[in-house]
This record gives C-alpha cells, structure tokens and sequence, in this order.
C-alpha cells in the first residue's frame, strides 16, 4: 500500500511512500518515520490507499518505521491541517510544523517534570487511630509536627507533595525524621507541568455578584439552544466593553460540558488577557488545558498530551490552539475575534477565527465569536444573517460607558508650542487621578524615545541600512540607541550626520518612552511605568508589571496597544490616548478600522469599577470619522461608514483579496519579477472574474537587506484567484521562495 506523508520541512509539499510487506499500514495521523534525501526525519501520515499515477512504482520508498499503533494526530485534525494549507497556499510541510506539539520526537525523561511526594507507611498507619484521623496510644514518641504531618498523610494514602506539606508548615527535617523512623516514605514523581502555577491573577469575580443580568441571561438561553440542537451555527456576540462576556463564555462552557462535549476558547493573547485562564480554571478545575506559545515547549508537550489522551474537555489558548486534538467538540469561543493576533504572519498565513469556523463546521459545534468591536467581516456576516447576532448592549450594574473628550492637538500646538506631548486637559485629569488615589492608563501605539532623526543641515534622516524605514530612538541621554522596529538594527545615535557631516541632529517625533517622561515630569509624585515590547522583553516582566497595576503599586501605565486588551483594572478612571490617528497614517486598508477598535478598547478599560470612567482622546484630525464614531462608541455607524468606503474601493468585506510579495536583492528585481506573474494573471483574470492591481513597491519596500514588490488579486471567487496564482508560481519555479502569499491579509504592509 502507497501512504501520503506530511514531513515537518517548509515548503515540501505531501510525499509518496510505500508500506513495505508485512508491515501492518499505519493509521491516518500516526506517526511515521522516513527517508528523505540523505537523512530520515519523521512525519504524520496524512492519506491511505493512495494510487500515484506520475511516480513509478519502483521509485516510491518503503517507510523505516511507524511509530504509533494508533493515530497521534486525530484524523479531524489532520483534515484541517489539510484545509488550512491548500486555503492559505501554505504548504503541508510548514502546516505539520503548526500543528505538531513541541518535543514530539520522543518521550524523553527530560521533557517530564517530577515533584518530591511523601506517603505513610504501614508502621505510620499503625500509630494513627482508625477513628477520625487521631493517633494511636503512641503519640508520646512524635513531635507536634510529626503528628499534624502524619495525620495529613493518613488522609491521603496517596501521597502528598512535600511541598505542599511546607505550605502547612511542615519542613523538610520534618518528613526525612519521619523517613528514618520508617513511619512515611518520600518517592520522585512525574507531574504534568501546570501553567497556570505562574498565573498572577487570582480571578476577580465575587460570588455573590453572580446573578446575570437580563442581557446576559437572554443571551445564554439564545447561545444553548443553539449549542444544544448540535447542528453548526456560528453567533456573533456583540457586546460593549465591560458586558460580562466572559461570564457568558463561562455558563455556557459550562453547559457544553455538561452534555458531554469538549469546549475550545480561543484568545488573542494569554498573557494580556490573564483574567480568562484564571476565571475558566476557576470554573472547570484541572479539567483546563492552556495551548498558547508563551508556554516553554515542556509545558505545551504535557498540555498538548493530555488533551490527547481525552483528560481534558476544555482547552484554553491562542491560535495554535484552534488545532488541539480536543475530541468531540460542541463550543467553540473566539474571543476579541476582531483581533489582528489571531492571524500568523509566517507561513501558514492562517487566521485562528476562520480556521476554528471550518474546524465548528466539521463536527457541528456552535462557535461563538466575540468582540465589543467586531470585524468588518463577521459583523458583514450577522447583517447578511449568516451569523445569529447576539447583542449586550449595557456594562453590569448599569455602570456608564466612559466620557469621553476629544482634544485638537493642533489647537494646543498654538498655545502651548509645538512640541507639547500631552494636553493640558490630559495633564489636569491625571494630576486628578493622583489626587483622589486612582489609577490611569495613558496610551500612544509607538515604541521608543523619538521617531526619527533628522540633519537641520541637508534635512536627511537616519536610516535602517537594511530596511526602508527611519531608526527609531530609545533611551536618553548616554543610553541612547538608534534602533530599527524590522530587522532589529541597532546603533549609536550619531554626532554628526552621516550624510552631510553638519552638527545640527535632532531628534522628532515621540514614542512610549517619552510619552513615560513627560507623565513623570508633569506629576512627579506619581508612580509610572511602562507597558510595551520593549518593557517586557525578560520573562515574567509582564505579569509582574500587571500585578503590581492591579495591587495599586503604580498609578499611571503608559502604554502601547497592549494596554488596550482585554484588562479589567476596576480602579482605572481615565484613559488618555495620546496620538489617536498614529495607524491613520498607514497604507493599508484596514487603518480605519483598526484605529476604531483600538480606540473603542481601550477607552472600555476606564470605568470598569464603582467610579465612573473618563476617556481623553489627542488627534490631530478630530473630524475623521472612526475618531469621531468611536468617541461615541457607535459601532454600527462606524459600520455603515466604512463598508461604503470598503465597496467604493473595492476591498473586504465585499471582496475577498490575495496579497502577494515578491522579494529580491535588487528594486528591479522584485519588480520584474512580480510584474512575469501579473502577466500570466492577467490572461486568467478575465475569464475568472478577478482583478490584479499592481506590481508596486511594497509600502515596506526594503526589508532585511530585501527590496520587494507587490500586487493585490480581487475578487469574489477566492478559489479560482488562489489556483491562478498557484499556477504562476509553479510556472516560475525559481521564484518559488522568494513569493509570499497571503490569503485574506490582515494588513497589506
Ligand atoms: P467584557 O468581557 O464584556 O468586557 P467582563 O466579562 O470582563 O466584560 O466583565 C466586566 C466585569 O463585570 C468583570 O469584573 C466581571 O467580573 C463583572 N461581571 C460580569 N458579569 C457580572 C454580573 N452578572 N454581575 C456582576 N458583575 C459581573
Ligand atoms: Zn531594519
């Protein structure tokens, strides 16, 4: 018999092989290991019975080795690792690599972690009573100490971790006086590491708040007769910030799996949206497994096997996350699923939300996708009344959205200069928040010190020798760096210009970092830190940033759109927003909307508590709408405006596009090339109904020491715009790894 094989190296496409005699064929999504040039590697096996009509026979290699009797890969999963790759033209070699756990090679001891347990022994029963846990005629013998120790063991025959005794006092000379005595043994075992032990957060709800509200309880009744009838639907939940959607997600978790099924939630982040694991492990107990790649790869492998093995039924995480080998599954939540995180930006291109779309569609479940600020798309979708629309339009105990205020920076260049970084509204209103001891968030969606450097001399800037973007300035005073955001560049800011040699440097434009200035330069009183990339870049330095906002050990966090996820601080009463129209400036098609969302989110972070929330919003184009519209949190009429630019330009949700990338060491390289394939496009694009628009310069187009062109397909037909494109590529086989493509871009940049 003849076997596909999917092998974990990029760009590969499935492989043929052949199951030698008398070896038995392994299962679809079995582990198997196989030759492959010089070398064997091990891959999943991905169809049977396979009939290969272009390779003879005799050429078709045996497999060395299967690895597992049964599946290792669930056969649902292997189908939509098979989706995903054909729909985002990514390749089943890099789509295995997606979709596999970390450290499947083997089950070696070192990818195990082990704890110290104590148990009693036979002689320890002996001394305890048989009544309720007292101890015998002995007790004389044994310390205060050896006594609690042993009637805890007594009760758990088991075994105990030991240090689980030390949290109750019991030391270390404790349990090995017991050892010597032979009245309790110690033994090494193998635990699964838990994920949750590192989680900051202890969840945040009161169990006497616990009764719904009436939205949420409609919404609840609306969501499980739609999960109870078994049948695929998809609901979009649109709810304001602070609605109580994760209370919603919880209950009707908690339905699914009383019937029986499995529940997969997906979020765009973890580590921003901490209250999430904490509240599902809350609720469900260890029956939580989280899948997200923040974890360390020992972590992942235990979680990921123990959903495999069918212990666990609801599975927390990221993306990635969207492929657990959860069985049964009748919930699937995608959280924020507005969010831009949901889609990798490295080969495969998939998005988390559409893919858990297919992956509900596939074993009926209800999938649920959630967003105070939904996407173009799916709102598209519930208007068009594909997707049930669930709405929760007021906060819990009828708190008040922010108000919010919306400062004309131009206004306050006039009075107060042009180099003013925060309003004097803005200033007032933390100063305020510092008086009365509460908390404000204050965000600008830009890393660094200064955004460029420029020569007053020749009026040329400092460039990324690799990249076509101005550095980026970090630090102050001797500290300071010129730093590129691609490809990591980074050097000493200058004395003079290196253009010109002139003297004259100076730096413009300002990012987080400055923005963490002036906030301590304007109220230095406060306690201020800083929440983006660059802050938190050592390992546990976001939870403990966050841990210390929520205990009050700070009073101002500045931020990037970091601080805009998901949080739940209630002692936040203002929010300011710097530069409002920072994304405003991009080339891409999404930038009205993005700057909606984030503005919307982020000004739903204020006021979540007993006291009322303020949002202070600086733009310089105060009458553009999606400021305009998200001061009002008016999401449908944000809608409607932007679906009639999105159909005047011809862009989603109206049409579906491909974003291809041509890349090469010379301009006129990338250019040419791009332009053979528009070419061969062009004769398709007729009779398929698309459009190709292009080749250009990418608006990035210089990047790692890379130029890169670019051209767009259009059209309604994503099928017959994927096999054109595919069909170019393949005639040009040289520039088969020097193409991105990119099915349903979340950005064209
Ligand atoms: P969203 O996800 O819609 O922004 P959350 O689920 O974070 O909103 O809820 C906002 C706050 O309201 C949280 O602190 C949550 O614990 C609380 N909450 C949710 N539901 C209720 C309820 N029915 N009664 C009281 N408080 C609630
Ligand atoms: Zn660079």
């Amino acid at each position: 018999m003849n076997i596909l094989v999917a092998v974990p190296v990029p760009a590969l496409d499935l492989l043929a092989y052949r199951v030698p005699d008398g070896m038995s064929p392994p299962a679809v999504g079995a582990r198997v290991v196989v030759p492959l040039g010089a070398r064997t590697v091990t891959g999943i096996v991905v169809e049977r019975d396979v009939v290969s009509e272009e390779i003879a026979e005799a050429d078709i290699k045996p497999i060395r080795q299967v690895l597992d009797e049964e599946a290792f890969l669930p056969a649902d999963v292997v189908a939509l690792a098979r989706w995903t790759a054909e729909y985002y033209a990514a390749g089943p070699g890099n789509t295995i690599m997606a979709v596999l756990p970390p450290k499947t090679r083997g089950d070696r001891a070192d990818s195990y972690k082990t704890v110290r347990v104590a148990a009693i022994t036979a002689a320890g029963l002996a001394l305890v009573d048989v009544g309720p846990s007292r101890l015998g005629p002995y007790t004389g013998r044994l310390t205060e100490k050896q006594r609690d120790a042993l009637d805890i063991l007594a009760g758990a025959p088991a075994g105990v971790p030991t240090a689980q005794l030390t949290a109750r006092g019991i030391g270390a000379d404790t349990v090995s006086r017991l050892v010597r005595n032979g009245l309790a043994s110690v033994r090494q075992e193998r635990v699964d590491r838990d994920p949750f032990d590192a989680f900051p957060f202890a969840a945040t709800m009161a169990e006497a708040d616990r009764r719904l509200t009436i939205e949420q309880e409609a919404a609840l009744t609306r969501l499980r007769a739609m999960a109870d009838s078994r049948r695929f639907g998809v609901a979009l939940v649109h709810g304001v910030t602070g609605s109580g959607k994760t209370e919603l997600y919880i209950r009707l978790s908690a339905a699914v799996r009383a019937s029986g099924r499995g529940v997969l939630m997906l979020v765009p982040e973890i580590a921003l949206t901490p209250a999430i694991a904490s509240l599902f492990r809350q609720a469900f107990g260890d029956q939580v497994a989280i899948q997200h790649s923040g974890l360390s790869d020992g972590e992942r492998h235990d979680q990921w096997q123990r959903i495999r093995r069918g212990e666990i039924d609801v599975v927390v995480g990221t993306r990635s996350a969207v492929f657990a080998p959860l069985a049964d599954i009748g919930l699937i939540i995608v959280d924020e699923e507005h969010d831009g995180s949901y889609k990798q930006e490295e080969s495969p291109r998939y998005n988390g939300r559409d893919v858990a779309i297919v992956r509900g569609q596939r074993t009926s479940a209800l999938l649920v996708l959630g967003s105070a600020t939904p996407s173009m798309e799916s709102y598209h979708n519930a208007m068009s009344g594909r997707y049930e629309r669930v709405v929760l339009e007021r906060r819990v105990l009828d708190r008040p959205l922010a108000a919010v205020t919306v400062v004309d920076m131009r206004e306050e260049y006039a009075a107060e200069g042009p180099d003013a970084v925060l309003s004097r509204a803005l200033k007032d209103a933390v100063a305020a928040r510092i008086q009365r001891k509460e908390q404000a968030l204050v965000l600008l969606n830009r890393r660094g010190f200064a955004t460029a450097v420029f020569c007053r001399q020749c009026a040329g800037t400092l460039e990324c020798p690799n990249c076509s973007v101005s550095l980026v300035v970090h630090g102050d005073g001797h500290a300071r760096r010129a730093k590129c955001h691609y490809c990591n560049y980074s050097a000493r800011v200058p004395a003079a210009c290196p253009h010109c040699a002139g003297p004259y440097l100076e730096q413009s434009g300002f990012g987080t970092e400055r923005v963490e200035a002036e906030v301590k330069r304007a109220c230095p009183s406060a306690r201020v830190a800083r929440l983006d990339r660059d802050a938190i870049r050592r390992k546990g330095a976001l939870g403990s940033l966050l841990s210390r906002f929520r205990d009050g050990a700070i009073d101002v966090l500045v931020g990037t759109q970091m601080i805009a996820k998901g949080h739940d601080f209630p002692r936040v009463t203002l929010v300011g927003v710097v530069s409002a129209d920072v994304g405003l400036g991009m080339a891409d098609f999404r930038a009205s909307e993005r700057t909606f969302q984030l503005l919307t989110q982020v000004a739903g972070r204020a006021g979540r508590g007993d006291q009322p929330g303020e949002a202070i919003i600086q733009t310089l184009y105060p009458e553009h709408y999606s400021i305009q519209l998200a001061c009002r949190q008016d999401y449908p009429a944000f809608y409607e405006r932007e679906l009639q630019f999105r159909r005047a330009m011809r862009y989603p949700p109206l049409v579906s596009i491909i974003n291809t990338i041509v890349r090469s060491r010379t301009f006129a390289g990338a250019m040419d090339d791009a332009a053979d394939l528009v070419q061969r496009l062009r004769t398709e694009s007729d009779r398929a109904g698309f459009r190709v628009l292009g080749p250009a310069p990418a608006p990035l187009g210089r990047l790692r020491g890379e130029y890169r062109a670019q051209f767009l397909l259009k059209g309604v037909n994503r099928k017959a715009m994927r096999e054109a494109l595919m069909a170019a590529v393949a005639a040009r086989p040289d520039l088969q790894r020097r193409v991105v493509v990119d099915v349903d871009p979340v950005s064209v940049l």
